[in-house]
């Protein structure tokens, strides 16, 4: 066995040894500023439970935003480095232990991001018609767990509970003219259920104000100006209280909203146009059976309450109304999912941690050799960008931990053992080039149809595609 005792952890003769578990743009920022640390050796292995890499970035972000998704090429970049190896198809937890990690190599990054919805907690969640956004994101976005989901868009109004960017997304989608998405890389099911969708309104619900939506400017302003929606909003929840005009001078882009649903406020509806209706200080306190799914939305009107730190929430005014609809959208934020093996936060829904370092008890920093980057480590929120410098910081720890620490041994043939254990286990991993291939033909697919991408949303059928190429080629990828 080799032991590398007297070389230091990341020199030529005993490269540093880094496992990143998940391949959105967290893992990807990671192993990036990994690869740019000067006078460092190191290998990246990185482990994606999807077979193919990008997380939301593939997922999630909307098939209309196609210029957000080109940030891929940056990742390309990345994983074209020779010290990179991908493993999609695996995951930690199931098919490799954390303890397998741990023997394996010398950090471990954790980029799992948060891949579970926060509920509503109120009667009627579970309701038939009643989804998540994350759901509906993930069926147009061709995920291969949602591509049986099914969402009944035969109703003529649809409430989207939640004044993120997520609620704006799901909202966009479903009033704009799906013909604009027929040349994006939109699931093949989802554009045709759009194509015959029968919605006409869609209500936003907001529990605080205008100037306390999460939404931003531009992502408002893109619904405001798709032709033929209506956007409207009730002068009345225009009419703000002392402290949310305080709040209004010093946020930038609450006021660049704020002026801009005022300018929406007072125009009228125009027949034949879609409308998207953005109702503030309005709950849902229960989702209301009909037939056996969604009849209503029973809301409560909120005011806002204020505390010493100038922070709002919203109470209940005991006011009540309920509207039809047919279909509910839960986008009140993602959670984290537990890992086995792995501390968690319930009451935060995220991995404990300080600046990126797992505490495995509260208050040991003693870099233990496990790390969080983005939505994991400080929860789901922030733009794909806000995501470098989060990594940056994780970054900056595990090279601090670095200093002094004695490299310890590794099994031998390291650097094959964890892929021959998943092979024994039944588990294939997809390898970048496999993805590659992937890449090609799904871009060649879409191209046939006058689209950038028709993703291939059946794990069964990249098997065989990849078993293909092995077999033209003479090669083992895949068994
Ligand atoms: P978000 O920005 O945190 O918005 C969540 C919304 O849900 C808030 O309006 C929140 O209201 C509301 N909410 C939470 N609990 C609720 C409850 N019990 N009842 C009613 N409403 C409730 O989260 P997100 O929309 O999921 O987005 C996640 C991140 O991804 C954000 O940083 C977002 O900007 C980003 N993203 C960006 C884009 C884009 O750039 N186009 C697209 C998608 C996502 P309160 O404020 O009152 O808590």
């Amino acid at each position: 066995m080799m032991t590398h005792r007297n070389f230091p952890i990341g020199s030529s003769e005993r490269p540093l040894r880094v496992a990143i578990v998940g391949s959105g743009p967290s893992g990807f920022y990671t192993a990036d500023t990994l690869f740019k640390q000067k006078d460092l050796h190191l290998n990246v292995d990185m482990f994606e439970r999807m077979a193919m890499p990008y997380g939301l970035v593939r997922y999630g972000v909307a098939p209309d935003h196609q210029k957000t998704k080109k940030v891929i090429r940056t990742y390309e970049a990345t994983a074209r480095d020779p010290r990179f190896r991908f493993f999609g198809n695996v995951q930690v937890g199931r098919d490799l232990q954390v303890e397998e990690l741990q023997e394996h190599y010398d950090q471990i990054v954790y980029a799992v991001g948060c891949g579970s919805d926060r509920r509503l907690d109120i009667p009627g969640e579970d309701l038939p018609g009643s989804h998540t956004a994350t759901a509906f994101v993930a069926w147009y976005n061709g995920h291969p767990d949602h591509r049986y989901d099914r969402f009944d868009l035969s109703a003529r109004r649809v409430a989207v509970v939640g004044v993120g960017n997520v609620a704006m997304d799901v909202t966009r989608i479903l009033v704009r003219n799906a013909e604009d998405l027929a040349s994006t890389d939109v699931a093949g099911h989802a554009l045709q259920a759009l194509r015959s969708s029968s919605v006409e309104e869609v209500l936003v619900l907001g529990r605080r104000g205008p100037v306390q939506a999460k939404f931003t400017p531009k992502e408002i302003r893109e619904i405001g100006s798709l032709p033929n929606v209506d956007l409207a909003v009730s002068p009345q929840d225009l009419e703000l209280d002392p402290s949310t005009r305080f709040q209004l001078e010093k946020d930038r882009f609450a006021r660049r909203n704020f002026e801009y649903l005022n300018e929406r406020a007072h125009q009228e509806a125009r027949p034949g146009c879609r409308r998207v209706r953005l109702r503030f200080f309005s709950s849902p306190v229960e989702i209301v059976e009909k037939q056996g799914r969604v009849g209503s939305v029973r809301l409560e009107r909120n005011r806002l309450v204020w505390d010493e730190q100038g922070h709002s929430r919203c109470l209940g005014t005991g006011e009540f109304e309920s509207l039809e609809v047919g279909l509910v959208f839960r986008s009140v934020g993602y959670r984290g999912v537990p890992i086995a093996g792995i501390p968690f936060d319930e009451r935060k829904g995220l991995i404990p941690n300080a600046a990126g370092r797992v505490l495995r008890s509260p208050g040991d920093e003693t870099g233990a050799g496990e790390y969080v980057v983005g939505w994991i480590k400080r929860g789901p929120s922030g733009l794909i960008g806000a995501n470098r410098p989060d990594s940056a910081e994780t970054v900056r720890g595990m090279m601090e931990d670095l200093q002094g620490r004695e490299a310890r041994p590794f099994p031998e043939g390291n650097r094959q053992v964890l892929e021959g254990r998943l092979m024994e286990r039944g588990i294939r991993p997809i390898r970048f080039r496999d993805w590659q291939l992937i890449d090609v033909e799904e871009q060649e697919r879409g191209r046939k149809q006058g689209k950038v991408r028709e993703k291939i949303s059946d794990p069964a059928e990249v098997v065989s595609l990849l078993k293909k190429r092995q077999r033209a080629e003479g090669t083992q990828v895949l068994g």
